[in-house]
C-alpha cells in the first residue's frame, strides 16, 4: 500500500496543491509524536552589542533528538511541520519553552537578557495566537519586553490585516519585533514602512560574501542604511570571521550573532559560557586602548 496525502493550502491569495510523499509522510508523523515523547529541545545562540560587547538576548532554535537519526536540524523539518500544520503546536512548545528559559534566569548575569523566538506565519496566524502569547507570558513571569518575536518576511503579506493586526497586538503587549533573513524573501520595502518592527536582521547569503564581495557588500550596505533610517536595530547574522565583524561594525550594526561569538547551545553550556565571559571581562579592544 502506498499512502500519500495531498495538502492544500493558500498563499498568496492562490490555492496550492501539494502531494506529500510517502517518505514525508512518515516523517510528519514521526514529527508529531515528537512534542509527545519530549524529542524537542531548544539551544541558545547570544546575540551581542557590537559597539558594547554586552549581551543582549539569545536566540532560541529548536533541535530534534530523532531516536535513529540522531539531532535533526530545523532545515531539515521546519518545511514539513509549516506544511502539515504541525508547526502550530511545534510553535507553541518552542514559545512556552523559551520563555520559561528566560523566566527561570535569576542570576545577575541574565536577568535582563531578552529571548528571541522563531514564529511562523501560520503560527502567527493560527486562531487565537496573541491570546497564546499573553497566556504563556502569565504562565512563566516573563516580561514583554524580554520577547522578541522574529518573523521571515513571508509572514508579511500584502493586504493582510489580520497579520497586520497581530503584530500590532503583540507591539502593544509590548513584545519586541524582528524581520529575520531580510533581503532573501519575497522582500517589499512597504513592509519595512508599515510594520512596527524592532530589530532587522541581515541574511547570513549576505554576511557570508562580505568583505570583497562588492555586490554584497553594496546591498548590506543598502540595507543597513535603509534600517537605521527606519530606525530599525540592525542584527548581523552569521558573522564568522573578525573581517565580516568589523565590516558590519563600520556599517553601524548594532548586534551580532555568530559562530565568531558563539554557536547556538543548551541551556547549561549558556550558563557556563556567560560565566566564562564575566570572569575576562576586559575586551581586547579596550585593553589596547587602555
Ligand atoms: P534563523 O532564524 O535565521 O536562525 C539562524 C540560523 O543560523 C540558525 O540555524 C543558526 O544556528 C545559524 N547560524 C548562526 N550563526 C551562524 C554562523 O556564524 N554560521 C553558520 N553557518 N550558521 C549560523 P538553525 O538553528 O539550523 O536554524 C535554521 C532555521 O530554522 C532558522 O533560521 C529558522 O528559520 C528555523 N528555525 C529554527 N528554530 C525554529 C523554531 O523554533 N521555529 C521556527 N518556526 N523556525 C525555526
Ligand atoms: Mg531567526
Ligand atoms: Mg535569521
Ligand atoms: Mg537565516
Amino acid at each position: 500500500i502506498v499512502c500519500t496525502l495531498t495538502i492544500t493550502y493558500y498563499r498568496k491569495g492562490v490555492v496550492h496543491e501539494q502531494v506529500l510523499p510517502p517518505a514525508d509522510l512518515a516523517f510528519a508523523s514521526e514529527l508529531e509524536s515528537a512534542i509527545a515523547h519530549q524529542q524537542f529541545y531548544l539551544v541558545f545562540q547570544p546575540q551581542i552589542n557590537f559597539q558594547s560587547g554586552e549581551m543582549m538576548g539569545v536566540e532560541a532554535l529548536i533541535r530534534w533528538q530523532h531516536p535513529q537519526l540522531g539531532v535533526v536540524s530545523p532545515v531539515k523539518f521546519i518545511g514539513v511541520a509549516e506544511l502539515t500544520g504541525l508547526i502550530v503546536p511545534m510553535g507553541a512548545w518552542v514559545l512556552r519553552a523559551a520563555c520559561m528559559q528566560a523566566a527561570s534566569w535569576t542570576d545577575p548575569g541574565r536577568v535582563n537578557l531578552k529571548v528571541s523566538v522563531n514564529v511562523s506565519p501560520l503560527q502567527l496566524r493560527s486562531p487565537g495566537f496573541v491570546a497564546f502569547v499573553s497566556t504563556v507570558l502569565q504562565e512563566t513571569g516573563l516580561s514583554a519586553e524580554r520577547l522578541v518575536i522574529e518573523l521571515t518576511e513571508s509572514a508579511f503579506v500584502h493586504n493582510d490585516s489580520h497579520g497586520a493586526e497581530t503584530m500590532l497586538k503583540l507591539k502593544q503587549m509590548g513584545i519586541k519585533l524582528a524581520i529575520d533573513d531580510f533581503g532573501t524573501g519575497y522582500s517589499c520595502l512597504a513592509y519595512l514602512r508599515d510594520i512596527p518592527g524592532d530589530y532587522l536582521k541581515v541574511d547570513r547569503s549576505f554576511v557570508r560574501e562580505l568583505p570583497g564581495q562588492e555586490r554584497s557588500e553594496a546591498v548590506t550596505r543598502a540595507i543597513v542604511a535603509l534600517g537605521k533610517s527606519l530606525h530599525y536595530q540592525i542584527v548581523a547574522e552569521g558573522v564568522e570571521t573578525e573581517a565580516q565583524a568589523d565590516f558590519l561594525k563600520a556599517l553601524g550594526c548594532d548586534l551580532v550573532q555568530g559562530f565568531l561569538y558563539a554557536k547556538p547551545m543548551p541551556a547549561d553550556a549558556l550558563q557556563a559560557w556567560i560565566s566564562g565571559r564575566e570572569a575576562t571581562p576586559v575586551l581586547i579592544d579596550q585593553a589596547f586602548s587602555a
